[in-house]
Order: C-alpha cells, then sequence, then structure tokens
C-alpha cells in the first residue's frame, strides 16, 4: 500500500494529529493488505464520487479507498550525522511515497519548543536541512562511481554526471531535489537514488484550537504558505489537538461540533485528500450491488494491472474490462442507460485506466 509519512520536530503535534489518524480508524477489515504497525494508521480518502455512485447503485456495502500515515518520530537535529536515532529514521523516510511535514504554528509557553520560541520557517528549514545532507552523501557516492564509469569508455554515465551535479549544486544552495527541473530521461536517472528531497510533500501547519476558523490569518501559517510556494510543496492548516477531539466523535455529535468550529469539513479529511493528490494518485470504481468501491491506482496503469489491485487471480486471468467514466454514468443515470448511449466501452489489456473510471473485469480462474 501507498504511505505517507509524517515527520517534524519534536513537540510540533505529530503524535497528536497520529491519533487523530488512528482514532478515525478504517474498517481494518476491508483492508487486509495493509500494515499491522503501531506506528502506521489506516485513512479511508473522502470522495464525493464514490457518495453518488452509492446513491446510484443502493449497494449492500460501501468501500472507500485507503492509504496509509505512518508516524516517523525522531527526527532531530543532527539525524544526517547519526544522532538520535538518525540514521533509522531517515531511513524510513526513504521507504515512504510522499512526506507530511508537521510545524508547529501554535503558541503556548506550557509546551517547549525544542529552539526556544515559535519559527516555523526555522523548524522546517531544520529538517529539510537534515534531509539534504543525507542527499547529499548518496549523490557525492554516485557521482564518484560515475566519473570512475566514465573513465571506462560508457560515455552514459556523463550524462548521469552532468544530470547529478545538477542537483548537487541544488542541494548546496539549500533546495531540495523536487525543486529542480529534469526531463522524463533525468528523472528516470535521479528516480535510481531514491533521495528523500524529490519525494512530494506536504507542510501540515499546526494551529491552536481557538484558531481553526481563521487559520489563514494565523502570521505563522502565512510565513509556511510563502515558503512552500517558493518549494512547490503544498500547506494544509489544522489543529491537530481539535482533530484529535473531533475523532472521538462520530454521527450528529460530530456535525454538530464541526459546525460549532465554523468547519465545513474535519481538517482531517482535507489533510487526507490533500496528501492523496500528492501520491499523485488515480480512483477507479466497482460498482455492483453487493459493493461499491473505491481503488487507488497509480497514474499509467493498464487494465490487468487495475484488476492486480483487486486480487491476483483477477489480473492473472484477465480477459477484458467494461469500462464506463463516472461522468457519463452519472449523466446516464445507470448502467443501461450508459450501455443505450454506447459509453459502456469493452476494454483489452492495453487499455490506460483514468481517474473516476467505473469497470467491470471479465477474467478466467
Ligand atoms: P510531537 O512530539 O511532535 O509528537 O508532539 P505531540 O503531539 O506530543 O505534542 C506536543 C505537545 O503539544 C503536547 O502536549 C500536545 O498536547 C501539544 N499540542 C499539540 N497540538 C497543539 C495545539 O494545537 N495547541 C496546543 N495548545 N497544544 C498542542
Amino acid at each position: 500500500a501507498l504511505k505517507a509519512g509524517i515527520v517534524g520536530l519534536p513537540n510540533v503535534g505529530k503524535s497528536t494529529l497520529f491519533n487523530a489518524i488512528t482514532q478515525a480508524g478504517a474498517e481494518s477489515a476491508n483492508y487486509p493488505f495493509c500494515t499491522i504497525d503501531p506506528n502506521v494508521g489506516v485513512v479511508e480518502v473522502p470522495d464525493e464520487r464514490l457518495d453518488k455512485l452509492t446513491e446510484l447503485v443502493q449497494p449492500n456495502k460501501t468501500v472507500p479507498t485507503a492509504f496509509e500515515f505512518v508516524d516517523i518520530a525522531g527526527l532531530v537535529r543532527g539525524a544526517s550525522k547519526g544522532e538520535g536515532l538518525g540514521n533509522k529514521f531517515l531511513a524510513h523516510i526513504r521507504e515512504v511515497d510522499a512526506i507530511v511535514h508537521v510545524v508547529r504554528c501554535f503558541v503556548d509557553e506550557n509546551v517547549t519548543h525544542v529552539d526556544g520560541k515559535v519559527n516555523p520557517i526555522s523548524d522546517i528549514q531544520t529538517i529539510n536541512l537534515e534531509l539534504i545532507l543525507a542527499d547529499l552523501e548518496s549523490i557525492e557516492k554516485r557521482i564518484e562511481r560515475s566519473r570512475k564509469n566514465i573513465k571506462g569508455g560508457d560515455k552514459k554515465y556523463a550524462q548521469e554526471v552532468e544530470v547529478l551535479e545538477r542537483v548537487k549544486e541544488a542541494l548546496y544552495q539549500d533546495q531540495p531535489a523536487r525543486s529542480v527541473e529534469l526531463s522524463d530521461d533525468e528523472r528516470l536517472i535521479v528516480r535510481d537514488l531514491h533521495l528523500l528531497t524529490l519525494k512530494p510533500v506536504l507542510y501540515a501547519a499546526n494551529v491552536g484550537e481557538d484558531e481553526v476558523a481563521s487559520a489563514e490569518e494565523n502570521p505563522y501559517v502565512q510565513q509556511v504558505r510563502e515558503f512552500a510556494v517558493a518549494e512547490n510543496a503544498e500547506v494544509v492548516p489544522i489543529s491537530a489537538k481539535v482533530e484529535a477531539e473531533i475523532a472521538e466523535l462520530e454521527g450528529e455529535d460530530k456535525a454538530m461540533f464541526l459546525e460549532e468550529l465554523g468547519l465545513q469539513e474535519s481538517g482531517l479529511n482535507r489533510l487526507i485528500k490533500a496528501a492523496y493528490k500528492l501520491l499523485g494518485l488515480y480512483t477507479y470504481f466497482t460498482a455492483g450491488v453487493q459493493e461499491v468501491r473505491a481503488w487507488t491506482i497509480r497514474k499509467g496503469t493498464k487494465a490487468p494491472g487495475a484488476a492486480g489491485v483487486i486480487h491476483t487471480d483477477f489480473e492473472r486471468g484477465f480477459i477484458r474490462a467494461e469500462v464506463v467514466a463516472y461522468a457519463d454514468l452519472l449523466a446516464a443515470g445507470s448502467m443501461n442507460g450508459a450501455k443505450e448511449r454506447g459509453q459502456l466501452r469493452l476494454e483489452g489489456k492495453e487499455y490506460l485506466v483514468q481517474d473516476g473510471d467505473v469497470m467491470h473485469f471479465r477474467f478466467n480462474v
């Protein structure tokens, strides 16, 4: 399953947020492929299209798609030099597909700040520096090796060195690897190194519990936004403490509490949606009377691969897929309606699944 890692300095609200995530709790029976680990929380992805399909089909059961948040606590200044549990945490970050970086934007004298005062930009830079230093180490090693290969007469290494030097230069300027413009070919070369600063990042700006409705007016949030624009990163203001309270409520109580707070939806929902988007994923649907369900695939997945997300047998025995685009199905009002309009397509093994496709697989067992 895909994973987003939660990182940040100590005392910024990571555990509080992570607890809210596990409290909100996905129905784990639906997601047997997910990891059982106290540091991993499974979240369901809110999707309006899934709600609409449920109204349309009236199934026995509706199952959203899910992904995992991993709590990567313990990242401190000096991690890249192996301080604290440094390298171990960097190794955990290497395994995630996207990073949610929690930054402290709340003021509370009772909560110690590791540097003595609230300063989100300096906090971000502290963490980023550790990631940059770790990346520099990987990249320098690789450049050295590739240079030897050029001497051996292999030309492809010359291009590799050129690209890596460019990324290295950016890292020396304190810029993350993701800020470097790369062609598709170049990206492939760089991807191979599993750089930490190439991963997409979202800053979760943790504001005080009395600021949820006016978070954008918080000057620290504004600073984080400015910083993120320059870095090509996203920002989601959230109050971890409030989210922890919301997560304990259900149904009407929850709705009432949100209304009291002046919120349309929980910050956690906004965070989940933003993180899902950050992962760069597509959602396709299956819509039977038993179950309407959303499934996650990476962009560029072909029909058999998409079937394989449901079950490996579906992939192995794939024959073809019946496909209708979500918007077409909704406009037609039913599967039969879509069929009459000629919008139900038969697709084969080479079909590239699109975001929002509603699919039915035909397969041999
Ligand atoms: P971590 O070290 O990053 O995991 O931080 P914690 O989640 O343990 O939070 C550190 C302290 O900050 C705890 O005492 C939390 O209750 C407190 N805290 C977290 N979020 C907020 C917030 O929005 N407002 C206030 N006042 N305190 C918070």
